[in-house]
C-alpha cells in the first residue's frame, strides 16, 4: 500500500472510530501528517486530559500512553506499539524509590513524566524537562529524591543549589541524548552555529550550549536565530523544520530512539482497525499517579 493510501485509511478509520491521535514530536513526519495533537509530553498529557472522544491512540512510547490514561481514566487509550517503551524509564522501579525513602526520610520524590505509572504512584510530584525547576522549587522539602535521569537531576541542581537533589539511580540516563560529542559541537561553534541542548543531555554537552531547552521551547527560541545544532533524538529536526520553515538545522544523524520510530503509518492503522494496543492500568495505581501528576498540573506559574 503506498503511503498516500495509508494515511487515507488512517483519517478515515479515525474518524470512524472517533478517535483523537496524539503524537509526540519525536514521531515520523508521516504519523505528524495524521495526528490531531502533536507536542511534547507536557503537550501531550494536557490534550489527554481534555480530550472529549471516546478513543485515544498515542503514537509515542508506553510511559505517555499510560500519562494519557492516568489523566482521562474514562477513554480507550491506544498505543500501536505495545512494546514502545522508554529505556530511560526503565532505570526506576517504584521498589528503589521504595528504598529511597526508607535512606532519606525527609526528602520528597520527584519523578519525570519519563517514567511508569506505578513510580508516580509512589512519588509526591512528576514533572517534565520543562518545567522541573518550577516543580522542585515549589516543594518545601529541601532534599530531592529525583529519577531516573540523573542528567536532568544534574541540571535542576545548578539552578537550584537550595535544594539537595539525590539522583535515582546515580546511572539513569537517555541513550540518544547521552550520545552527543562534545567535539561535534565546538566544530559546529566554531562555524558559527547556535547550539540547542535538551536538559536530559550530560552537563559537559549542555555546557557548550548556548541555550538549553525542552523540545516544546525549540521552536520558540530557533525563531531568533538563523542556523542551530539541535541536541535532542533526530525526529525533532523534522518538527522544527515544519514550525521555522526559514531556519536550517542540524542534528547529530546517529541520536535515534529506536522506540519512538517504531510507529509506522501500517502500525497505526492496524490499531485503529482492531482496537490492538489497549492500555489498561490498575485502577488504584491510576489513582495514586494521578495524584503526582496533578501536583506538577496545578503548581502556579
Ligand atoms: S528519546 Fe530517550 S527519553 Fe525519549 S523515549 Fe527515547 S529513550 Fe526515552
Amino acid at each position: 500500500m503506498t503511503k498516500r493510501n495509508l494515511i487515507a485509511d488512517v483519517l478515515r478509520l479515525k474518524s470512524e472510530r472517533k478517535a483523537l491521535i496524539l503524537a509526540h514530536n519525536y514521531q515520523l513526519p508521516e504519523i505528524h501528517a495524521v495526528a490531531d495533537v502533536i507536542g511534547d509530553s507536557l503537550e501531550l498529557a494536557l490534550a489527554a486530559r481534555k480530550a472529549t472522544e471516546p478513543v485515544l491512540v498515542v503514537c509515542g512510547v508506553r510511559f505517555m500512553a499510560e500519562t494519557a490514561g492516568i489523566l482521562n481514566p474514562g477513554k480507550t487509550i491506544l498505543l500501536p506499539v505495545p512494546d514502545a517503551g522508554c529505556p530511560l524509564a526503565d532505570f526506576l522501579t517504584p521498589d528503589l524509590i521504595t528504598r529511597a525513602k526508607e535512606e532519606y526520610p525527609d526528602a520528597a520524590v520527584v519523578v519525570y513524566i519519563n517514567s511508569t505509572a506505578s513510580c508516580k504512584a509512589v512519588a509526591d510530584a512528576v514533572c517534565t524537562s520543562g518545567n522541573a525547576l518550577k516543580v522542585v522549587r515549589s516543594l518545601p522539602q529541601k532534599q530531592i529524591i529525583f529519577g531516573p535521569d540523573a542528567n536532568l537531576a544534574s541540571y535542576i541542581r545548578s539552578f537550584l543549589p537550595e535544594k539537595e537533589i539525590i539522583p535515582l539511580p546515580a546511572n539513569g540516563h537517555c541513550y540518544v541524548h547521552a550520545g552527543f560529542s562534545e567535539d561535534d559541537l565546538s566544530e559546529m561553534k566554531k562555524q558559527g552555529v547556535s547550539i540547542i541542548a535538551h536538559p536530559e543531555c550530560p552537563e559537559k554537552i549542555r555546557n557548550i550550549a548556548d541555550q538549553i531547552a525542552s523540545t516544546g521551547k525549540m521552536a520558540e527560541i530557533a525563531r531568533k536565530g538563523k542556523r542551530w545544532y539541535i541536541c535532542t533524538e533526530i525526529g525533532m529536526l523534522d518538527r522544527l523544520g515544519e514550525l521555522c520553515p526559514d531556519q536550517i538545522f542540524f542534528g547529530d544523524e546517529f541520536a535515534v530512539c529506536a522506540d519512538m520510530k517504531k510507529t509506522t503509518l501500517q502500525e497505526l492503522l492496524s490499531c485503529l482497525k482492531d482496537g490492538s494496543g489497549e492500555i489498561t492500568l490498575d485502577p488504584e495505581i491510576m489513582k495514586a499517579a494521578r495524584r503526582s501528576v496533578d501536583y506538577m498540573l496545578d503548581v502556579p506559574p
